[in-house]
């Protein structure tokens, strides 16, 4: 390499390094509680209990808004919060045929804050639409991962891939609850289906992976879909269906 492409070579990473400062400066880190509807500053006396941190564009988008005790920085502009009454989705209710076609602009936006197994998580909610709390547990409709707890050997061990798959795929990262025929289960949790920012639906995930299997004991929108996916695990021997396992 000459020095001309070497200088060159420099030029273009201190740009990028540039670029990088400037998109970390615009878009920093802050930080959220479990149960609380704002953001904070790294060192808040609120951050004593929970501390999660989120970058300040999602956590605007989802709806928390500028703690007055840590003064962290304001809102990026260009985020758009979501609107101030939010209404239930529910998929049976809107005529949703398949999971894709859901609007996630519709849904409630939400944190996962807590994992508890592969198919259930706590999630807060700044916004909350009437008859949701800030702060849930979520079961995923239409979906049923391994018991963890399970005598089985290979079942136990699938227990923990799919819980460490939900736990690796939702911990702190934003998602958007969609409503089915019932909100809650008898143990008071929200049953929701979980879609991720780029639109596709986590419980779909998990039964075409072979993660979970679909739950069709109560009915739900995407029963014979999930039926399908989980046919499809099944034939191509994904996850809990690999017979050698
Ligand atoms: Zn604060």
């Amino acid at each position: 390499m000459d020095k001309r492409s070497i200088r060159n070579v420099t030029a273009g990473l201190l740009l990028l390094f540039a670029a990088a400062i400037t998109a970390c400066s615009e878009d920093p880190l802050v930080y959220i509680t479990e149960t609380g509807g704002k953001y904070h500053q790294d060192g808040c006396r609120y951050l004593e209990r929970s501390r999660i941190p989120i970058l300040l564009s999602t956590a605007v988008s989802i709806g928390y808004e500028p703690c007055g005790h840590c003064d962290p920085p304001p809102p990026p502009s260009g985020a758009s919060p979501p609107g101030e009454s939010q209404e239930l989705y529910r998929l049976n209710a809107a005529g949703v045929e398949q999971p894709e076609e859901a609007d996630p602009a519709r849904m409630t936006r939400a944190v996962v804050v807590r994992h508890v197994d592969g198919d259930t998580v706590y999630v807060s909610i700044p916004r909350p639409p009437r008859g949701v709390k800030r702060y849930e547990s979520v079961r995923f409709i239409g979906v049923d991962t391994p018991e963890t707890v399970h005598p089985r050997k290979i079942v136990e061990r699938f227990g923990k891939e799919a819980s460490e798959f939900t736990r690796s795929y939702l911990l702190n990262q934003p998602v958007f609850l969609a409503f089915d025929w019932e909100l809650r289960d008898r143990y008071d949790r929200l049953l929701a289906y979980i879609y991720l920012a780029d639109g596709s639906c986590f419980n779909a995930i998990l039964v075409r992976e072979g993660y979970a299997h679909a739950y069709t004991r109560f009915p739900f929108q995407f029963l014979e879909q999930f039926r399908a996916l989980e046919r499809e695990a099944r034939e191509q021997a994904r996850g809990l269906w690999d017979s050698k396992e």
